[in-house]
């Protein structure tokens, strides 16, 4: 049983108050996987890529675990291209480029092998993408996480709402959370949205955390305030791929289960933004991991006794 990651595979260049990158190797699929590696092995990737694309990128992330028998080279064409410039708070980014290229068209191939799919996290890219992976896969995964953006929410708001009919999780982060809702109150945008398909939201707050909502049940876990944040590009991806990694791992999909994802999630999403691109994320030690989580464990918590 195994877990499937959908998504972009990608350059990127970003710009923060820290320094500027040319193109680097990003995209969101590339970060899920990296970030799911730590818990769940193999991945299988859907994605598409140009000739452009360097195959030790590709090697790095075999080397990682994931399987990229579902990644298409396309000859004579080029990589989905991304371009960010990030404000001194390091929470709010403005886009200065998307580039479509080889994504434009792209038709997803789901390989015989990957039809035993058992967790299906469908990655930021167009919702048509997102759907026809759905439709291609024989049987129904016992649970389906989906992220999107603001981008596809500006030219395929209704491509994207069908998807979202169709699968149990959605992490969105929160100006996102709000143009699909249409409500500023995150509890408000919440109720709606769960109304639309997903029976859990996870909404990311950046360097305030993520919220989990299920129902009537919200969870909230911090962010782990970090000295030097350097580069955010790819945390929310990365916050997906700990996130379903965990849940694929233990293959249980209960809430409480969600609310320990989330917190594996969030660690990993903390190392993400040390480095620039996927350079922190990869080679990580598994103790690094562990140590990491456990100081989530001594942020949270405390023994309180109430007066009666
Ligand atoms: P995040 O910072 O988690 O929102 O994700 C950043 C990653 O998403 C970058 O590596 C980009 O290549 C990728 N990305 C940016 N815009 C899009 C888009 N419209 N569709 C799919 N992936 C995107």
């Amino acid at each position: 049983m195994s877990l499937l990651v959908v998504g972009t595979v990608a350059f990127d260049a970003i710009e923060t108050p820290f320094g500027k990158t040319d193109k680097i190797i990003g995209g969101a699929a590339t970060y899920i996987g990296h970030a799911a590696s730590y818990f769940k092995k193999p991945i299988n990737l859907i994605s598409v890529v140009g000739d452009d694309f360097p195959s030790d990128a590709i090697q790095q992330m075999n080397d990682a675990g994931v399987n990229t028998d579902g990644l298409q080279v396309k000859q004579g064409q080029k990589s989905f291209f991304w371009s960010g410039k990030y404000h001194n708070d390091m929470n709010t980014r403005d886009t200065l480029a998307t580039e479509l290229n080889v994504l434009e068209d792209f038709d997803p191939v789901v390989p015989n092998s990957y039809q035993d799919c058992e967790f299906l996290m469908l990655g930021n890219l167009s919702p048509q993408v997102q759907m026809s992976v759905i439709d291609r896969l024989k049987n129904r995964p016992k649970l389906i996480a989906m992220d999107t953006m603001n981008f596809w929410m500006d030219i395929a708001m209704d491509p994207l709402k069908q998807v979202m009919k169709k699968v149990d999780v959605l992490t969105i982060n929160d100006e996102e959370a709000r143009q699909l809702s249409g409500e500023y109150s995150l509890v408000r945008a919440s109720q709606k949205i769960l109304q639309m398909g997903p029976k859990y939201l996870v909404i990311k707050k950046g360097e305030h955390g993520a919220l989990l909502f299920h129902d009537d049940s919200v969870f909230f876990a911090p962010a782990l305030p970090l000295e030097d944040v350097f580069d955010p590009t790819g945390a929310g991806d990365t916050f997906a791929g700990g996130f379903i990694g965990h849940l694929a791992y233990t293959r249980d999909v209960s809430f409480d289960n969600m609310k320990r994802a989330i917190i594996f999630g969030s660690a990993m999403a903390s190392f993400c933004v040390e480095k620039f691109g996927t350079q922190r994320l990869i080679g990580l030690d598994k103790n690094e991991v562990d140590e990491r989580v456990q100081e989530f464990i001594n942020l949270v918590q405390f023994d309180i006794e109430l007066v009666s």
